[in-house]
């Protein structure tokens, strides 16, 4: 496993972090967290994230800041060292889900980097995916990186594109739509609070 890969990601994060008022005052963000020993673990949207991300531009067409290029750079520099995860099940999200979203711990009780009072994931959604209903008892802040994402929760529909946040409270059930054209959606999600080493679960459709 390539160590210098994963840091490089970190060291991107810690530039959006600290470039971005909200995601720093979200929870803290430590400065030098333990390297944890994680598997390289290979999702199938790694094989297209190359392509996927290539040129990725904001939702009005603008070329997106050079720190979120940064991180994109990153990524796809140590896709084959990251140990990537899917939560869900075919049978919860289905096959076209399960093949075009992944997602990663970078910081974390259990994450390629140690902390336990943030986590953050890094995640990926294809173009035109519904994630459905879902929920988890730690508070969360979801931050995008390239390409936008309607989300839902209670009876609210909010559009976010390039470095817009959304927030979800403790337990509260969401939903998230990627557009069905352009780029999918690759976001920086920061958890805080109780429950930050469970995972969301399944809730029933609020609407
Ligand atoms: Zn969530």
């Amino acid at each position: 496993m390539s160590v210098n890969a994963l840091n490089r990601v970190f060291d991107a994060a810690t530039a959006l972090v600290k470039a971005t008022p909200a995601l720093g005052g979200f929870s803290p963000w430590p400065d030098a967290p333990a390297l944890a020993q994680r598997e390289p673990t290979l999702v199938p949207v790694v094989a297209t994230l190359h392509t996927e991300l290539a040129g990725a531009v904001s939702s009005d067409g603008l070329a997106i800041p050079q720190h979120h290029q940064d991180l994109i750079d990153a990524i796809l520099a140590s896709a084959d060292d990251i140990e990537w995860r899917r939560t869900y099940t075919e049978q919860e999200v289905g096959a076209d889900f399960m093949r075009r979203y992944g997602y990663f711990e970078l910081l974390g009780p259990s994450g390629h980097f140690f902390d336990q009072s943030t986590r953050a994931f890094i995640g990926y959604w294809g173009t035109g995916l519904h994630y459905p209903w879902h929920a988890h008892q730690a508070e969360e802040l979801y931050f995008v990186i390239a390409g936008s994402a309607e989300f839902a929760v209670s009876e609210e529909r909010c559009h976010r594109g390039v470095g817009d946040t959304q927030l979800h409270t403790a337990n509260q059930p969401h939903a998230m739509t990627t557009a069905k054209d352009g780029h999918g959606i690759l976001t920086f999600v920061m958890w805080r609070g109780d429950g930050l080493d469970g995972l969301p679960a399944m809730t029933p459709d609020v609407i």
